[in-house]
Formats: C-alpha cells, sequence, structure tokens
C-alpha cells in the first residue's frame, strides 16, 4: 500500500494553502533543492566540462525516460525525454505519417489542447502534401476513422474538463481502420494507470511539469513503439539523435532506437530537478493513486454539489470515464476562482467558464478536499465573489 503520509511529506507546499492546480504546476518535491545544489556545486561547479560524461548528463534523457516509461506501461529503451511536449507532438506526428504516406487526414478531436493542433497544423503546412486535420466531437472519433486517416491523435485526458478517452479501445478502432495512433499523456502520465503497450499505441508524448511535478517548463517525452522505432526518420534531425553525433559527420544517421528522437543539448538542470521529482514515484503504485484520486474526487463532487448547487458539473459524473480533475461551470467563474485563490484555494479558470481543480493524492488528502469545498460554500453564501469583482482584485 503506498503511504501517501509520506510522500506528501516530500512535497514543499506554502503553510494554509489547498493546492487544487498541480494538473497545471506540480508543486517542489523538496528532494529538487539538494540535486539542483549539487548539480550546480559538485558537478557543473567542479567537472565543468567532463560532467557530460563523468556525471551522466549525456545519457540522462535516456535515464530519465526510462524512470518514466515505468509509469506509462512502456518498456526499456522505448522513451526519452528532452524538449517541450509541443515539438515531441511535432516529432511523432511526423514520424507516423511517414509511416502512412498513402492517407491524408490527422483525425483528432474538440477536446485537443490548441497547441497538438496548432502544431498539427504547421507540420502539415511544412510537408505540403495535402495533409488536412480532421476535427470532431470526442464522441464521434471511432465512427469518423475511415481509409483516408493516416493518424489518429488524441490527448488522452481533455483538458478542460477531464473527460477521459478509452486507449485500447480507440487505437484498436484506429489500428483496424488502418491508422497509427499519437496520444497525448500530458493529464495522464502521473494521474492515472496508463499502459501503452497493451493498449498497442504506436507514438506518446507528454510534458512532465503537471502530475509528474518536473517543475516549470521540464523536458517533456516521446515513446515509440520497438516496432516503429528503427524505421522512424526523424524530421528534426538534430546531431544528438545522430548514431554517432562526436564523429561529427556532414550526413545524417539517425541513432540507434529511441535515441534518434533526441535533438539537441539537452537541459540537464531541467532533467536534474524532473529526476529528483520521480524519486518520489519510489515505493507508489499508481493503481493505489488511481483509487485515492477516485476517492478524493467522488468527496469533492458531493460536497460541492450539496454546498454550491449553482456550480455545474462538466466533467464526466462515472469516475471510470474521468482522468484526475474536477471540472465546474458557473457564470461567474473567473471572478469567483480568483476569489477562491485569495481565501488559499488554489485551482484555475479556462474561458469561458470552467473552474478546473487538479485532484493529486500525492500530496492532498481528505482534510484539503473538505477545507476547498467548506470555502467555496463560504465563499458562494456571502456571494465574495462579487465582492472581488467589484474591488478589482482580480489579476
Ligand atoms: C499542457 C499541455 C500542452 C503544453 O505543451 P508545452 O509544449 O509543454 O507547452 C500541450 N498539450 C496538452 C494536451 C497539454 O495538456
Amino acid at each position: 500500500m503506498t503511504d501517501f503520509a509520506h510522500t506528501r511529506s516530500q512535497f514543499h507546499l506554502p503553510d494554509g494553502l489547498v493546492y487544487l492546480d498541480g494538473n497545471s504546476l506540480g508543486p517542489l518535491p523538496v528532494a529538487a533543492r539538494a540535486r539542483i545544489a549539487g548539480l550546480l556545486d559538485d558537478e557543473w561547479g567542479e567537472m565543468l566540462i567532463r560532467g557530460w560524461n563523468e556525471a551522466g548528463w549525456m545519457a540522462m534523457p535516456e535515464h530519465v525516460g526510462e524512470r518514466i516509461g515505468r509509469l506509462i506501461g512502456a518498456g526499456s529503451g522505448t522513451v526519452v525525454t528532452g524538449d517541450t511536449l509541443s515539438i515531441k507532438l511535432y516529432q511523432a506526428l511526423a514520424a507516423a505519417l511517414d509511416l502512412r504516406t498513402g492517407r491524408r487526414i490527422v483525425l483528432s478531436d474538440h477536446g485537443n489542447f490548441p497547441s497538438d493542433l496548432h502544431m498539427a497544423r504547421g507540420l502539415m503546412h511544412t510537408l505540403g502534401r495535402g495533409h488536412e486535420l480532421r476535427l470532431v466531437a470526442p464522441e464521434a472519433v471511432t465512427q469518423a476513422l475511415d481509409d483516408t486517416v493516416a493518424v489518429l491523435m488524441l490527448t488522452e485526458v481533455d483538458y478542460r474538463t477531464g473527460r477521459l478517452h478509452d486507449m485500447a479501445e480507440l487505437t484498436r478502432a484506429a489500428h483496424a481502420a488502418g491508422a497509427l495512433t499519437v496520444w497525448d499523456l500530458a493529464h495522464s502520465a502521473g494521474a492515472l494507470p496508463v499502459d501503452l503497450e497493451g493498449a498497442d499505441a504506436d507514438f506518446a508524448v507528454g510534458c512532465t511539469y503537471k502530475f509528474l511535478n518536473g517543475g516549470p517548463g521540464a523536458p517533456a517525452f516521446i515513446y515509440v513503439a520497438p516496432r516503429h522505432i528503427d524505421r522512424v526518420t526523424p524530421v528534426l534531425a538534430g546531431w544528438l539523435g545522430h548514431e554517432a553525433p562526436f564523429a561529427f559527420d556532414l550526413d545524417y544517421r539517425p541513432g540507434p532506437g529511441i535515441a534518434r528522437m533526441r535533438v539537441g543539448t539537452p537541459s540537464i538542470p531541467g532533467l536534474a530537478v524532473l529526476d529528483a521529482a520521480l524519486e518520489v514515484w519510489e515505493g507508489v503504485s499508481i493503481s493505489d493513486v488511481r483509487a485515492r484520486s477516485v476517492e478524493l474526487s467522488e468527496t469533492f463532487i458531493h460536497e460541492v454539489e450539496r454546498r454550491c448547487p449553482a456550480l455545474e458539473l462538466v466533467s464526466p459524473r462515472n469516475a471510470h470515464r474521468r482522468g484526475s480533475q474536477v471540472t465546474w461551470r458557473f457564470a461567474g467563474a473567473c471572478s469567483f476562482m480568483q476569489a477562491l485563490n485569495d481565501r488559499g484555494v488554489v485551482g484555475d479558470f479556462r474561458p469561458p467558464d470552467m473552474m478546473r481543480f487538479g485532484i493529486t493524492p500525492l500530496y492532498l488528502d481528505a482534510g484539503d478536499i473538505m477545507r476547498a469545498a467548506r470555502v467555496m460554500e463560504t465563499l458562494m453564501t456571502e456571494r465574495g465573489w462579487d465582492r472581488s469583482r467589484r474591488t478589482g482584485t482580480m489579476t
């Protein structure tokens, strides 16, 4: 059984704050401080250029990728870290399209994050091969799969509503239609059990500053299924994805395995903090995290509905169809959330009228959830959110 009191003690959280925004930026893992100090003083400070080999910096993108792989059902040698999620998505989609050259459609849904769709369009424009992005409602994805679809590109958990796609089922349907899949795990990795191999996913990408607590702008990750990895020609063919970077060869030859998805010089401070953040997961079972997340979310929904009937639940009511967040709709959402933040309960606002609350059992317990519900009730009864709007405290 995962010891959640122990995991909680491994995070720094400001006194008196209930932090329900870990789906956007996870809090500071205490171990990151010593890790960064060690990197600066003992590694960079003393070793200088030797750090790339002697401190293992050069191997960190793969080393950290291995640790993430264990949380998302990916085997050894299939995950590498670096760059940003937007970049990794671009790489994954380009690779997938190259494996389906006869087809022109990229299928996605309205619930996807704008950056994913912008990157996809940018890639299609650059390729100039007549690709098109087809966007449908999340419920209509399966029926939109036909023999024109090259790639099904989806974010498993909707960043606004928390709606959870069935990865195994949709991957099966995509494969049956002859398409490949690119899964975005931004709101899945560290939030719920993911089984990329079990689902037979082709490509997956994700960020690490949300539920993995890797810090602001922490490096992203990319997964490529073993059956594809040696067939993929990287579109961002940087020197560190080369077979022999230090041969300084003028011709590009992709590196062995997942290393070819590396691009340029990795951000070592970013990787070091992320590596420290992943330490928290030692001894933690992701199924326990999921079970606790469902329990806390159910309590939150129950308590808030009872206390604040004006709020409308946007997230799926069925816990099996929901990621690790709860979203409410309310006409005064923006001011309400601002007032809530002022009272020490931090969630966030997404236009036009949504309030999101991330449920993160590693550092949240039932007491936090109850306190958040009580503060929301008080705010609602006192119409405190209205006042905050009048006094112009909104930022
Ligand atoms: C958070 C998020 C992003 C952000 O991408 P970055 O490149 O890290 O800024 C992209 N896609 C989804 C689905 C997200 O949730």
